[in-house]
């Protein structure tokens, strides 16, 4: 993979990541990080060495969803990443706060240097796939992200309410600037499945998802419930427990 004019950070010897899917959205509480947490989960049921980075330095979610109250160990140069239950790999700027809360109020180039710290200095072994939590939208800051990672393809997690079609084609174009495939859509909380009748209730109306992603060319699609024990298994940190069945069924499409 060539990408003339753009300089992505070295790995280290101690590393082979052999893929990188960034995930993107519009903007925050689309359920972005959810997403990136149930594919690295799908990856893992189907023997997968996983590995999660976690770019969305402004609201870094990943540790929680994973239950992961480790700070990071190591040195500056050798950063040894947290592990999950199951043995995903996983490296967020949590990890190197004092308190979860702090917040974190830095530009977009000093962002874009911790993460190509992230990609260079953290230890992450032998790697399938690694999946990238991007912070949302299509702006600065995710620009600099996608400069420092050689990504491989990108999944852009959409929610109903939003203007999807502007979204897509943001993020499309993003993609054609870093010479990146938008390999899938997920839109999530696309429906609710009544727990007594079963029917599936299109709260937010019809879905656009298809639509768009037949437009933009973009192969692979898939709908999420709103889902209360997904938010329940997020919020308690068991996402490792908690099964979607289109998220795996699209882990598969995407190998
Ligand atoms: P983002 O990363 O886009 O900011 P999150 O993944 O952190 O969004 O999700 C925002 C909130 O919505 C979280 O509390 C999460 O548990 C919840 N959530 C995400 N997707 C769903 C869903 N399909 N059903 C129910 N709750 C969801």
């Amino acid at each position: 993979r060539e990408n003339p004019g753009i300089q992505k950070a070295p790995m280290n010897k101690e590393s082979n990541v052999k893929k990188v899917i960034g995930v993107v959205s519009g903007k925050g509480g689309v359920g972005k990080s959810s997403v990136t947490s149930m594919l690295a989960v799908a990856a893992l049921r189907q023997g997968k060495k996983v590995a999660i980075l976690d770019a969305d330095i402004t609201g870094p979610s990943i540790p929680k969803i994973f239950g992961i109250t480790d700070k990071a160990t190591g040195s500056d140069d050798r950063i040894v990443p947290a592990v999950t239950e199951g043995g995903i790999k996983i490296i967020s700027l949590n990890m190197f706060l004092e308190n979860d809360t702090d917040p974190v109020v830095w530009r977009g180039p000093m962002l874009g240097g911790v993460i190509q710290q992230f990609w260079s200095n953290v230890v992450w072994g032998d790697i399938d796939v690694m999946y990238v939590d991007m912070p949302p939208g299509t702006g600065d800051v995710a620009l600099t992200v996608y400069q420092s990672l050689p990504v491989d393809g990108m999944v852009i997690v959409t929610s109903p309410q939003e203007l999807v079609s502007m979204i897509v084609a943001k993020a499309v174009k993003m993609a054609e600037m870093m010479d990146i495939p938008v390999t899938a859509i997920v839109e999530n909380m696309a429906y609710f499945r009544c727990p007594n009748c079963g029917m599936e209730h299109k709260i937010f109306g019809e879905s656009h998802v298809a639509a768009q992603a037949e437009k933009f060319g973009i192969e692979h699609i898939a709908s999420l419930p709103i889902d209360s024990d997904l938010a329940e298994a997020c919020d308690k940190g068991t996402i490792e427990k908690y099964h979607s069945t289109p998220i795996l069924k699209l882990a598969k499409e995407m190998e």
